[in-house]
């Protein structure tokens, strides 16, 4: 008898796994909650316009790079996208405009508008990104788990540490333990300002916390380039989706995990809230780790077990959804905007502004174009004021959509004007809409090189998506799908050579 797979959750990580273990022959079932795929990465569509509900900037679709790799794996030919000319325009305070982009004259554009100190900064920064991406994309286990794992990491971690001439090694030791702001002393604040609004999205720390080498390696994405995706950034759910029925394997919506069963410390099924039974031999939590104790109750894998309060720097989204007549708006907008108006970023102070481009037929009504705006925002707040005190919830949440979009005119001009529907979201309507844990999105602020979680649960029992190792964005939990995937298959494939997946047996 063949193992049966349960991945719960079809987001990123999860579709990820999935569909590179369908590939390799196995049974895979996917549970998702929701109507449709993709979770924090999915598209929706209301009232005619097509709304990238929390992701929409796309990178790691270079040839070598993260999306090609489980491309490569899951049996994709090809991803529905379109190179973009830049990744995104970033608005600072003095009225300076940064285009952040892939060609050399990114180096004119630092020199001359972000003063001394930038080009170095930038030089440390591309170096740096070069040599752990280089080593992401070895997928080795982190942080690892056994002492075998911790083997295979020095096993393939020496040989790549050899391999970096360019670096020094007591830098690179230095910056596993050191901010990115080790490298900003004497910085322009104009510099501070793009690095801490860069880092914010792409990391969820500012300089100050964000570890120098995730930093380093989270700043590169302009670098590496993005992608458009027609129809939406939902299509790289949908694409994984096709592929796993492709592979023989079923992706099955509205079933909402309510309980992962155990059987002497291995999962037996998973319940659905329909009342649904699926008999598991292995599964995969697409969840954060608060959300795969919930399922597993009492029968918590000692990894689950010191869990406590979600970390105090947890960040939430507040999101506005508008729908624009295009008419109205300025020819050649850039696609992806972020304005910096102060500081402390987040909380409307920074926000991130998303256009569908106007070839993309699928995304509104003729002549309309779908708008995302987003800004990071602490959780408690929301859900203080939720539970206590709802009028001052409904005030805020209409006092920070009207932040956003002030924010998002000085970069879209006429687009008050221009707005026919204008939906605010917020941690609540996250934690609705995917489930995670207080609306909690981002995954772990990368303020350390240890601070995301192990991938294996306990026996057969697996974490993907934004909690585990390298963290949050499409292209890393795809990363992290995609190790896991490669782990456990080649596990299981040395197992069933020798005998079925009986109750004994554990992967690995
Ligand atoms: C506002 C915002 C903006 C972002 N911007 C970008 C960006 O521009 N670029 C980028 O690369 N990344 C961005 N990200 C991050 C990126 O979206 C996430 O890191 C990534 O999509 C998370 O994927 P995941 O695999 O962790 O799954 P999730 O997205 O968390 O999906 C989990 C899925 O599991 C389902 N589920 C949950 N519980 C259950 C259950 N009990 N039973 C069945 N199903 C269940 C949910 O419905 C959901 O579909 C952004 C995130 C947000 C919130």
């Amino acid at each position: 008898m063949k193992a049966r797979l349960v991945v719960i959750g079809a987001g990123i990580g999860g579709l990820t796994t999935a569909a590179v273990l369908a590939r390799s022959g196995l049974d895979v079932t996917v549970l998702e909650a929701h109507v449709s795929p993709g979770g924090c990465a999915a598209t929706y569509f209301h009232q005619g316009y097509r709304f990238d509900a929390g992701a929409t900037l796309a990178g790691g679709f270079y040839p070598g790079g993260p999306m090609a790799r489980v491309a490569q794996a899951a049996g994709i030919e090809a991803w529905p996208v379109r190179p973009a000319d830049s990744a995104m325009c970033v608005h600072l305070p003095d009225g300076t405009s940064i285009t952040r982009h892939a060609g050399d004259s990114r180096w004119e554009e630092i020199r001359s508008l972000l003063g001394a100190g930038a080009e170095r900064f930038f030089r440390w920064q591309e170096q740096t990104a070069d040599a752990l991406w280089d080593l992401a994309l070895r997928l080795l286990p982190w942080p690892p788990q056994s002492v075998g794992q911790m083997g295979a990491t020095l096993a393939s971690g020496m040989p790549w540490l050899f391999s970096q001439a360019a670096l020094s090694w007591p830098a690179l030791g230095l910056d596993a333990f050191r901010p990115v702001a080790a490298h900003l002393a004497g910085a322009s604040e104009r510099l501070r300002l793009l690095v801490d609004g860069q880092l914010l999205i792409s990391a969820q720390a500012t300089s100050q916390h964000a570890n120098a080498l995730y930093g380093a390696a989270a700043l590169d994405l302009p670098r590496r380039g993005v992608v458009h995706l027609a129809g939406g950034i939902g299509a790289i759910a949908e694409t994984l989706v096709d592929a796993i029925r492709r592979h023989g394997g079923r992706v099955v919506y509205r079933q909402e995990a309510t309980r992962i069963r155990m059987r002497a410390g291995r999962p037996e099924a998973v319940e659905t809230k329909r009342g649904d039974v699926f008999p598991a031999d292995l599964v995969f939590a697409n969840l954060t780790p608060w959300n795969a104790a919930e399922l597993l109750g009492e029968d918590l894998p000692p990894a689950l077990r010191r869990l406590g309060p979600l970390p105090p720097d947890a960040w939430g989204a507040f999101v506005v959804y508008v729908g624009l007549d295009g008419a109205s708006l300025p020819e050649g907008l850039p696609l992806h905007q972020q304005i910096i108006r102060r500081r402390p970023l987040g909380e409307g102070n920074s926000v991130f502004a998303s256009l569908s481009p106007a070839w993309d037929a699928r995304r509104a009504p003729p002549g309309h174009r779908a708008l995302t705006l987003s800004t990071h925002t602490r959780l408690a707040d929301w859900w203080r004021m939720a539970e206590q005190d709802r009028p001052a919830y409904e005030a805020q949440k209409a006092a920070m959509t009207e932040k956003l979009l002030a924010a998002a005119e000085a970069a879209i001009p006429g687009l008050r004007r221009s707005a026919r529907l204008v939906l605010p979201g917020t941690p609540l309507t996250f934690q609705r809409f995917t489930r995670r844990k207080s609306g909690w999105v981002g995954g772990f602020p990368q303020t350390g090189l240890l601070r995301t979680h192990g991938p294996r649960l306990g026996p057969n029992l697996w974490l993907v998506g934004d909690s585990i190792f390298p963290g949050q964005s499409i292209a890393a939990v795809a990363l992290g799908g995609l190790s896991v995937a490669q782990m456990v298959s080649r596990r299981l494939k040395t197992i069933e050579e020798t005998t079925n997946l009986g109750e004994k047996e554990s992967i690995p």
